[in-house]
């Protein structure tokens, strides 16, 4: 088995470094392949090589950098199966699930490719008596991108369209533990005529991340993982200089009024905690129903619901519920789950005790349900990451509402209910970066940006939409001024050579 290795120059490159990682299919626990993890000399090489093509890169005029990416868009659509079985094979997720983060992916190339009317500057008129004034948006340069394992086509795909179109040159750390996807990926971007060194790829751990943050090259970092990691590579990033966003961890309520269509809070409910085995960082992992009738109905109609999930690999078509991505993320939930039971918490559906035949081995956790949650409990606290969904019940809608601002988290949130004004009042007071109104997933379209608030995110952009034009782009300030010259009182005649 040879190792996955980088992608520099538009082709694969091995890499120097002897340090291998494992790559494992969550679904049956077994090792199906190695993926380079890459020396601090292995990223400077990469570095090097997209500093290389930036200046022709920056160069070429925003309509012909545009053409790329619907050439690129029409390839990701073309190969969109074949994208998806690699990404499941390697994260556990469902296909459709699969397909379903490749096609919002897609959305963020659509949007780069109106790259010329979004880099279109101001212009202002005599500022002062023949002053004129007028500002561009420019590519900041190198930018690299450090990506998470739970959406390993489309995070990338936040980052790498917009940056590119803009200008810059692009140095990608894929997750680890699913790098295979982005590496097709970036054949296919090859392919769609990208020239070299623009887009490259290179795999690794803490040490190519060090060696990211570390390099002065590097101009900007974007960032999407958890907040200790987060927090980190903000830190650093911004102390050697650079500019930094970084989108971390969350813990996502949504809130129940006593109005609220109780079927459609369900369905909402049971796709938004359960769906992607809970592995999404806009997932719902705190119910708060207001009242307690609404929190008993709510209840009752869930624990049907949550134990008839078909718990299965992706390669069974009927799964609606797949592995989590590691021993370690298995360990980490299991763990969760007894904290909860040892801190008070009522655990209405136990989904630890899964075993499915031929699967012995995989990270199967089937959707779990705690009732009576509070907010002093670590599985309140904590970001768990699996299909764990919490009830908190709230006595009224101030409170669920303090509640959310309290946390410490502030990616997504949800209201379900009938009323308008409580509707208005919550989008209007919540304290997080997304807000659904009956919408259990509020993830913005790709020409709006996404992000969250407090630790949710460090530095001062969201990703994707205009925001990342911001990001991506430096803004330059031009005031000119052309004093009288040809064009009055010069001489034009010829006057006979006095
Ligand atoms: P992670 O923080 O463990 O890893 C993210 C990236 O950081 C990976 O590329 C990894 O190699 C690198 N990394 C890990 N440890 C490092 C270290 N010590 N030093 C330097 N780099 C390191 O995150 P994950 O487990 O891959 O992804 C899950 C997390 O991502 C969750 O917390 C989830 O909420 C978050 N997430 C957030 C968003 C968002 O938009 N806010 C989106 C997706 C995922």
């Amino acid at each position: 088995m040879s190792p996955i290795g980088h992608f520099m120059s538009n082709k694969p490159w091995p890499g120097t470094s002897d340090r291998i990682g494992e790559i494992r299919n969550p679904a049956t626990g077994t090792v199906t392949g190695q993926v380079s993890l890459a020396s601090k000399a292995d990223v400077d090489a990469v570095v090097e090589t997209a500093a290389k093509a930036l200046p022709g890169w920056a160069a070429t005029p925003p309509a012909k950098r545009a053409t790329v990416m619907f050439e690129f868009r029409d390839l990701l659509k073309q190969h969109t199966d074949e994208l998806a079985k690699l990404l499941s094979a390697e994260h556990g997720k469902t296909l459709p699930d699969a397909k379903g983060e490749i096609a919002r992916g897609i959305e963020v190339v659509e949007f780069a490719c109106g790259i010329p009317q979004l880099l279109k500057g101001e212009y202002s008129e005599a500022v002062a008596q023949n002053v004129d004034s007028f500002s561009v948006r420019q590519p900041v340069g190198v930018v690299a991108g450090i990506t998470p394992f739970n959406f390993p086509a489309m995070v990338p795909l936040w980052m790498y369209p917009v940056a590119i179109a803009c200008g810059n040159t692009f140095v990608l750390k894929p997750s680890e533990k699913d790098p295979s996807v982005v590496m097709r990926i970036a054949e296919l971007l090859a392919e769609a005529g990208l020239p070299e060194g623009v887009f490259n790829v290179v795999n690794g751990d803490k040490e190519a991340v060090d060696a990211l943050l570390d390099n002065p090259t590097v101009e900007a970092v974007s960032f999407v993982g958890s907040t200790p990691i987060g927090h980190y590579i903000y830190s650093r990033g911004t102390a050697n200089g650079k500019r930094v966003q970084a989108l971390c961890g969350a813990k996502n309520h949504m809130v129940i009024m006593p109005d609220a269509d109780m079927d459609q809070v369900v369905d909402a409910l049971i796709g938004s905690a359960y769906g992607s085995a809970g592995e999404r960082c806009m997932a719902v992992s705190v119910a708060v129903p207001v009242g307690e009738e609404t929190a008993d109905r709510l209840v009752e109609a869930l624990e049907p619901r949550i134990r008839a999930l078909k718990i299965a690999p992706y390669t069974d078509p009927e799964s609606e519920l797949g592995p989590v991505i590691s021993k370690q993320s298995y360990d980490k939930i299991h763990n969760l789950i007894a904290d909860g039971i040892e801190q008070g918490a009522n655990l209405v559906v136990d989904g630890r005790d899964i075993t499915l035949q031929g699967y012995e081995e995989g990270y199967f956790i089937g959707g779990c349900l705690f009732d009576n949650v509070t907010t002093d409990m670590s599985i309140y606290k904590e970001e768990i990451f699996g299909p764990v969904l919490s009830v908190v019940r709230s006595g009224d809608y101030d409170t669920a509402v303090q509640m959310i601002n309290d946390h410490e988290y502030g990616n997504g949130t949800a209201i379900f209910t009938r009323d308008g004004d409580a509707a208005r009042d919550f989008w209007a007071r919540v304290r997080i970066g997304m807000v659904g109104v009956n919408v259990p997933i509020p993830v913005p379209v790709a020409y709006h940006s996404f992000g969250g608030w407090k630790r949710s995110l460090f530095g001062d952009h969201h990703i994707h939409g205009m925001e990342g034009v911001r990001f991506y782009t430096r803004l330059k300030t031009m005031t000119t001024r052309w004093p009288s010259g040809i064009r009055t009182g010069a001489e034009f005649n010829f006057t006979g050579g006095k």
